[in-house]
């Protein structure tokens, strides 16, 4: 049913995140056009009662808002500056929210771009992984105006729970930065925490139960220890995807002048389980790297 103060969104990136994302929007009354350039992506959102856009361009026609769940900067760069792409097909008035992980001066770049012809542009990458996304209790951290802020809130509101303008343009990547690089600690100690009792013969899955009710608690812990003692690493988030996170988080700080050590070697762990050939695995693998480290792969 459509709401009363429905929009007409354009959905562009219909992955992992995306897929659910669209489909919680289309529940909450909005009329939603999908397109991703993988066909079988589009008809999960027609079967949740989207409609199939056949490109970008046909997308954002007619569209109030267009929201974007790409995978990095240059599939961003090319759907918004590309021929037929959102900053020509768009109306003036629309508004564009990025919700993809990139990195912060793509966004302010797009941000000056659309500016000239009237367009409106949030960052808004959010955190809660595929099953934040699917029970629409997304995280989101939103960087641009307030008052673009406030007219996206109401769609924010149908995916996301902690919903909060984080500062201008770009901030909100530099907070998902912040946010990848503790996820990636914590996952990469996890591990090493798995390892340890593995290796001294005590049941790794009896001690993370111990470690989730202490000090140690976190949300990781309470998602992920099962499927890491078992070994299931099917994604969830792929590690070429934090691969992309850490080069941003490390990039960023390079920019601003500051040190991360501890970041530098997660990122240096996230790139060996990649070069390993594990990039299409979930992020939680980078057990597999402390495994192999010490001879127990
Ligand atoms: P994904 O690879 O599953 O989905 C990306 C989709 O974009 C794919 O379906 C792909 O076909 C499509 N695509 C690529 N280029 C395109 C183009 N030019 N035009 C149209 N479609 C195109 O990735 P995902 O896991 O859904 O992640 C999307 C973004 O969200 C990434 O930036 C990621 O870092 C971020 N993110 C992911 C998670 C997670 O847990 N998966 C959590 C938080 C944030």
């Amino acid at each position: 049913m459509t709401a009363p103060d429905a929009k007409t969104i354009g959905f562009i990136g219909l992955g992992i995140m995306g897929t659910p994302m669209a489909a919680h929007l289309v529940t909450a009354g909005h009329r939603v056009s999908g397109y991703d350039v993988n066909p079988e992506a589009v008809e999960k959102l027609v079967a949740a009662g989207g409609r199939a856009a056949s490109s970008a361009a046909d997308a954002v026609q007619g569209a109030d808002v267009v929201i974007m769940m790409l995978p990095d900067h240059p599939h961003v760069e090319s759907v918004v500056f590309g021929a037929g792409g959102v900053l020509e097909a768009a109306k003036p008035g629309t508004l564009l929210v990025d919700m993809s992980t990139i990195r912060p001066e793509t966004s302010i770049e797009i941000a000056k771009a659309a500016q000239d012809r009237e367009i409106g542009v949030l960052d808004a990458p959010v955190s809660g992984g595929e099953a934040g996304a699917k029970q629409a209790a997304l995280s989101i951290m939103v960087g641009g105006d307030e008052a673009d802020f406030a007219a996206a809130k109401p769609l924010f509101e149908v995916v996301g729970k902690t919903i909060v303008h984080v500062g201008p343009h770009g901030a909100g990547q530099v907070v998902k930065a912040a946010n990848q690089l503790v996820v990636g600690g914590i996952y990469g100690l996890v591990g090493e925490a798995i390892v340890l009792m593995e290796g001294c013969g005590v049941d790794a899955r009896t001690g993370l139960d111990v470690l989730a009710g202490g000090l140690a608690a976190n949300r990781i812990l309470d998602l992920k220890r099962e499927s890491m003692v078992a070994r299931q690493f099917e994604p969830g988030f792929r590690i070429d995807l934090h691969h992309k996170d850490m080069g941003i988080a490390l990039a960023a700080a390079r920019q601003a002048d500051v040190s991360l050590p501890m970041t530098g070697l997660v990122a240096q762990l996230v790139a060996a389980t990649r070069a390993m050939g594990h990039g299409s695995l979930d992020h939680s693998a980078l057990l597999k790297v402390t495994e192999q480290l010490s001879g127990r792969a």
